[in-house]
């Protein structure tokens, strides 16, 4: 291992696409630097801005709450119970114990208490449970949101998510999907702030930055996760970035400065749900038209059980 880029030190950390190392000190310090400059860089929210993070017991997005809160900016935490039993269970003993010893404020919402849980519309819905669950967190965290008064909703999504939603998106040429990819979502059309402040750091990084700022944090994949598409496409980025250190980065980046600006016409038209009010491309929102498939679905099986 080099010594540390910063103090000469014996180095911990080794930045293959920076050819670069750290001690732990110093990594943590390159780490935060890294995302306050994204957030300043695409002005994604001030110290004045309340800032709602939400947060599945992983390492990402306990990094980014972590960070957040030792930049001094104001973020709360929100946990969405998804009920997938014994997983579920653990992730948010664990968003709690972080808030606790933080002395920070955690709100959870419960999947079920508010449609159903996860593996209950898993029974009844065809899709992938990834694709129907990402809907459903996103739905109600930017409901949440509104109703408490957030202005901006941070995710934890990195670069390696970044990148392989890019890579799927370019391979099926959807084109509305990726006028849509960007690191800043802006308020409007029912929608509050959306940011990924981590998006320029990998997966690694991240895990670096939990393992070395002693965060508690649930190793564990979601139990539905597995083969899911993106993990796919997260193996063939993972095995260019080996070959040649800072691909993905230069793949996302370059997808923003060059790509996206000419997306911009291809953005759809927005209304209002009629059944709840939400943001949505038609009439009544995915969200609404699964809670109706849920309920007829209970009813026509309620007098067999
Ligand atoms: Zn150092
Ligand atoms: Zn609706």
């Amino acid at each position: 291992m080099k010594k540390c880029y910063k103090c000469g030190l014996k180095g911990v950390v080794y930045l293959p696409q920076y050819r670069i190392a750290f001690c732990k000190e110093h990594y943590l310090e390159w780490y935060s630097r890294r995302v306050e400059e994204t957030i300043k860089e695409f002005h994604m929210f001030t110290r004045e801005s309340r800032v709602l993070v939400a947060v599945s017991g992983g390492k990402d997005s306990l990094s980014l709450w972590d960070v957040l809160y030792r930049l001094g900016y104001k973020a709360d935490g929100l946990y969405i119970d998804l009920g997938i039993g014994e997983y579920s269970e653990r992730s948010r003993i664990v968003c709690e114990r972080f808030a606790q010893t933080r002395g920070l404020e955690l709100h959870v919402l419960s999947l079920g208490e508010a449609i159903a849980t996860i593996p209950e519309i898993k029974r009844l819905e065809k899709r992938p449970p990834c694709s129907f669950c990402g809907q459903l967190k996103r739905y109600y965290m930017n409901r949440f949101a509104k109703e408490k008064g957030y202005s901006i909703l941070a995710t934890g999504h990195n670069l390696d998510d970044e990148s392989a939603t890019l890579f799927s998106n370019l391979l099926a040429w959807n084109m509305d999907y990726l006028a849509r990819q960007f690191p800043l979502l802006p308020e409007g059309k029912g929608f509050v702030r959306r940011v990924k402040p981590l998006f320029k750091l990998s997966e690694k990084e991240n895990a670096l930055y939990a393992f070395l700022g002693g965060i508690e944090y649930v190793e564990e994949e979601c139990p539905f996760a597995e083969g899911a598409s993106s993990i796919g496409y997260k193996k063939v980025l993972s095995q260019l970035e080996e070959e040649s250190p800072g691909t993905k980065l230069r793949f996302y980046m370059d997808f923003l400065r060059r790509l996206h600006p000419l997306l911009k016409a291809q953005e759809v038209e927005l209304r209002h749900c009629s059944i709840c009010g939400e943001p949505t491309t038609g009439e009544v929102c995915s969200l609404c038209r699964l809670r109706e498939r849920l309920s007829s679905k209970t009813l026509s099986s309620s007098p067999s059980s």
